[in-house]
């Protein structure tokens, strides 16, 4: 099979190392530089909203498939109309927009923020007014890692706000007032079989994922079953195929949705060392019209992210149980250089590892 892959990140890379054993082979759309995936395929270096670049990318492959949810609905489109193309594009369109997203969680019944759109100051004074405060402005397109938001804690913080994100398309959040943060991760396959992974908790600093934990503690089978029902939701709805992760707020009231990703996500990297199959070769067999591997998980797993440095490699890998990942990127301030899962049957033997990798994180 010869798939072809929109963005050459670390996520496309990972994507790759799994699908390789499969026998599938890869070409990259990826128009920057020594992108993460070089050595795993071909490399088509052209933009993403060139859609006749990206016709040619296409010939001949099998399928298509991304690792970034900005991809161009217009160029995913014009791809569909030529191979597969999965996740499908309409999940591209309610992801890249938060209003959109947030809409079709409601038309599904999944609960969410109480929200409103806001595309002037007047707009902001209403939404404020009906939302009451603390509440969150975010921009409706392109904000990710927790950029593109503000917190308005009182009314005096809407000038500020307005001009930090004013003149976008906005909309305006209803503060959560969540336990903690978890994350859900299911795969469908093209004839419509659902797995999904144990309920995974995310720990998030400055927006971005520091940490993941999984299975979540504390979780009862009620609450998974409806987290993976959310899931399912969605992807029958927007008839997937592929890895989808959803983010949830934990509340008093029970679990609400904050965003979905439709592509593999950060939250589910855990699973390559802890897991039968990892988020990666579900989202390969998926997209090939393969069976699904298990996500029966048996062992408790941790993830730190590698954010802006590396320890030397023999300090991570002398600890027992910790399997480090690389994404062969330049260091710079919080980037995302790699990971280090961590696996075992006892989850505090886990946790007592996490704590030591992030004391070296910070020595
Ligand atoms: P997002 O980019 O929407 O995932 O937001 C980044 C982070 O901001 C989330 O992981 C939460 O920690 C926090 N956050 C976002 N929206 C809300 C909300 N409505 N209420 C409380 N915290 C929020």
């Amino acid at each position: 099979m010869n798939v072809g892959i929109l963005g050459g990140g670390q996520l496309g890379r990972m994507l790759a190392l799994a699908g390789y054993p499969l026998g599938i082979r890869f070409r990259f759309l990826e128009p920057s530089p020594g992108p993460p995936v070089t050595g795993l395929g071909d490399i088509v270096a052209e933009r993403y909203d060139d859609v006749q670049a990206a016709l040619r990318f296409a010939e001949d492959l099998d399928v298509v498939t991304y690792e970034f949810e900005n991809v161009p609905v217009a160029t995913a489109e014009a791809l569909a109309g030529v191979v597969p193309v999965y996740p499908p594009p309409a999940a591209l369109e309610m992801a890249q927009d938060r209003l959109a997203e947030k809409q079709g969680f409601r038309d599904l019944e999944i609960p969410t923020a109480a929200f409103r759109a806001v595309d002037t100051q007047a707009d902001l004074a209403e939404a404020v007014e009906a939302l009451g405060l603390p509440a969150v402005l975010k921009t409706r397109r392109l904000g990710y890692d927790g950029k593109g938001q503000f917190v308005l804690q009182a009314e005096a913080d809407q000038e500020e706000a307005w001009s930090a994100l004013g003149g976008r398309a906005l909309l305006l959040e209803g503060w959560v007032p969540f336990r903690r943060e978890l994350s859900i991760l299911g795969v469908r396959s093209r004839s419509g079989e659902a797995r999904f992974y144990p309920l995974v908790e995310t720990h998030h600093g400055h927006g971005i994922l520091e940490r993941a934990f999984a299975p979540a503690p504390g979780i009862s089978a009620d609450v998974q079953t409806q987290a993976e029902s959310y899931a399912r939701r969605v992807m029958e709805r927007l008839e997937y195929v592929g890895v989808l992760a959803v983010e949830l707020f934990d509340t008093e009231q029970g679990l609400m949705a904050n965003e979905m990703a439709p592509r593999v996500h950060n939250s589910g990297h855990w699973t390559q060392d802890c897991a039968p199959h990892c988020q990666f070769e579900n989202h390969m067999r998926a997209v090939c019209g393969l069976p699904l591997g298990s996500t029966a998980v048996t062992a408790h797993a941790a993830m730190v992210n590698l954010l802006g440095q590396v320890p030397t490699n023999a300090e991570i890998l002398a600890l027992p149980g910790a399997h480090l990942h690389l994404y062969g990127k330049a260091p710079r301030p919080g980037r995302k250089l790699g990971h280090v899962n961590v696996g075992g049957e006892d989850p505090e033997a886990v946790r007592r590892t996490v704590e030591r990798i992030t004391a070296l994180l910070h020595a």
